[in-house]
């Protein structure tokens, strides 16, 4: 059980994990499935699979954590007879199927190198990921080798491509192997001695404001990721928890395989694409206890209507948690009176594995506040330019913000066991990451005389108008309150007087009409709300944003646009390339 108090160490956090026996390290595949079959619960269910066409309602398939452990063995046993070695890596793209998650535990059990796609990826950003990883095999869908890996597939260093959902070999195309038949071969492989600075997972970030980087992690990361579990979401073995994020992300993993699994509760997995009335019924039908979502999704909840809810009980939803984007007030209040579902907001990025500034299941909710960091995590605020960017003095020192209120970058002290140990390929980058001792996020965030973060923006997407320092999601969440408005972009333009003059580009609601008084009406309400300094210069309807595969919105694309400026491929990766 979870400790009373927080912790202040990392070795504390650590002692919360079994180890391998014999004091033989940390693999995530001990800590996460076979912990439990050694204290009796293999009959718990690990996961609960809803397939597409499963009704919500549906029992789905459960995979006990017995069986989640001898199939991922098996699995790790099939990858060594074909030649794969530790250390080598695994990427895995395929949508949210049973296989995807026992082959990526059957990887990290057998101590490769696991790299989970997003399967909505194109080609061209397949390819270069499993270039800059250097793939030993890719494990993939016979729907998904037909339609994008096949084409590329000689552009690809993997020696292996295994096909999840061809059971007999006769049946997969050329050049690839069926699962089912290597798995029947395969002998379980037990778990080998494991360093807890083993590589375990390598995750892209997001590409929000530049290309994807390649945060590499490692088996220590498990300690965090289940201590975070428990005290920010009060997780408990038995528990039904649900988390909307794919495992192409950082949050599929950290939060949507390897925290819940490693306190022992119940996941669900639906393998179907957002739809809020599936989603309603999923809550209730599966008995959710914790949920974890995005503001994207909750957005789309928003513009759907509560109505869509009615009927369905959500009140025994324990804990509701967002991560990715801001969690506005305004969101946070809807959930509250609309659904009876308070959303808590948590902090953090693929770099940091784990969530590292939140409020907490038991904490009292500030709405638009972000919360404190968790456990032994230190964060303070450190001042920066008018870019952005941290001002360091004479010495290399940086200066960390005690006044509540002022604006500063988001600073963390590094050590903690979920931090990325790299940019894969890319040690330049990594290096500038760090400065005066302390990780920096590159998001900037205010503090409040409680100790409450709030955040402000990415230190790439600050605006710097007429001598305020503005983050555009302060001027989205107003502009996203007009009732015509159900999506915005907000961006500072060059401009010779004022630094930067706002600009915003808004998404109407269906069926009305950019007409000029629309248009009137929403510039009226952001001046209302934010005074003519902040409000923006100039509000355009656009048919969609430009978001990122993981559902962000790209600033730097729209004023890249307005500026005539080159978009930059996003597909491009920094630190490596097939050249
Ligand atoms: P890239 O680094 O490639 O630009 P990214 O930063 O979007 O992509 P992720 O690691 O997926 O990639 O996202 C982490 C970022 O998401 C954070 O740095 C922050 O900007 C944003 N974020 C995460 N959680 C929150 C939150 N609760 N509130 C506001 N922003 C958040
Ligand atoms: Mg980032």
């Amino acid at each position: 059980m979870s400790a009373p108090v927080a912790a202040t160490t990392w070795d504390e956090l650590r002692q919360r994990l079994v180890g391998l026996p014999d004091g033989a390290g940390v693999n995530v595949a001990f800590e996460t499935i076979d912990r439990h079959v050694v204290a009796g619960h293999g009959d718990d269910v690990a996961i609960r699979f809803l397939a597409k066409d499963d009704p919500p309602d549906a029992p789905g398939e459960a995979y006990t954590y017995a069986r989640l452990m001898a199939e991922s063995a098996r699995f790790a046993g099939a990858l060594r007879s074909l030649g794969v070695g530790p250390g080598e890596t695994v990427f895995l793209l395929a949508g949210r199927v049973p296989r995807l998650y026992v082959a990526l535990l059957g990887a990290l059990r057998g101590r490769h190198v696991a790299c989970p796609l997003f399967s909505a990826f194109g080609p061209e950003p397949i390819v270069q990921r499993m270039v800059l990883g250097d793939a030993a095999v890719l494990l993939t869908t016979s729907a998904l080798w037909r339609r994008k890996v096949a084409a590329i597939r000689a552009d690809v260093p993997a020696r292996h491509v295994v096909l999840l959902d061809v059971d007999d070999q006769a049946d997969a195309p050329e050049g690839t192997i069926a699962y089912g038949d290597l798995v029947d071969g395969a002998t379980e492989l037990a778990i080998e001695p494991t360093p807890p600075e083993t590589p375990s997972l390598l995750h892209f970030t997001s590409g929000t404001t530049g290309t994807p980087k390649g945060a590499q992690h490692v088996h220590d990361s498990v300690a965090m990721q289940r201590a975070t579990t428990e005290e920010v979401f009060g997780l408990r073995r038995g528990d039904v928890y649900w988390c909307t994020a794919d495992p192409g992300w950082v949050t599929g993993t950290s939060y949507g395989v390897i925290g819940p699994l490693s306190v022992g509760a119940t996941m669900l997995v639906d393998e179907a694409e957002l739809d809020p009335t599936r989603w309603y019924s999923i809550l209730d039908a599966q008995s959710v206890d914790v949920w974890y979502t995005a503001p994207t999704a909750i957005r789309m909840l928003m513009r759907a209507g509560a109505e869509l809810a009615a009927g369905h009980d959500l009140t025994r939803i324990r804990a509701a948690f967002s991560v990715g984007e801001p969690l506005s007030a305004e969101a946070v209040v809807w959930g509250r009176d609309e659904l009876g579902v308070t959303f808590r907001d948590t902090w953090w990025q693929t770099e940091t594995g784990a969530i590292m500034i939140a409020t907490p299941h038991d904490a009292e909710v500030t709405p638009g506040s972000m919360g404190r960091p968790v456990l032994g995590i230190e964060a303070t605020l450190l001042a920066t330019d008018d870019h952005g960017e941290i001002v360091l003095d004479g010495d290399g020192h940086a200066t960390e913000i005690a006044d509540p209120d002022r604006i500063g970058m988001i600073a963390l002290r590094p050590g903690w066991p979920s931090m990325f140990r790299t940019y894969l390929n890319n040690p330049d980058r990594y290096a500038k990451a760090f400065a005066d001792g302390w990780y920096l996020a590159g998001d900037l965030a205010r503090r409040d005389a409680e100790g409450r973060f709030w955040f402000v923006g990415r230190a790439d997407d600050v605006i710097k108008t007429a001598g305020h320092l503005i983050g555009p999601f302060e001027v989205e969440s107003v502009l996203n309150e007009h009732p015509d408005v159900t999506g915005s972009g907000v961006y500072g333009v060059p401009d010779p007087v004022a630094g930067d003059v706002i600009h915003a580009r808004v998404v109407l609601r269906r069926g009305v009409a950019p007409t000029d008084e629309v248009m009137t009406s929403i510039m009226a309400h952001a001046r209302r709300r934010l005074g003519a300094a902040v409000a923006p210069r100039e509000i355009l309807a656009v048919d969609q944003l430009p978001i990122t595969r993981s559902g962000k919105v790209m600033r730097r694309l729209l004023r890249a646009r307005e500026l005539g400026l080159p978009e930059g491929d996003l597909s491009t990766l920094e630190g490596g390339s097939s050249s």
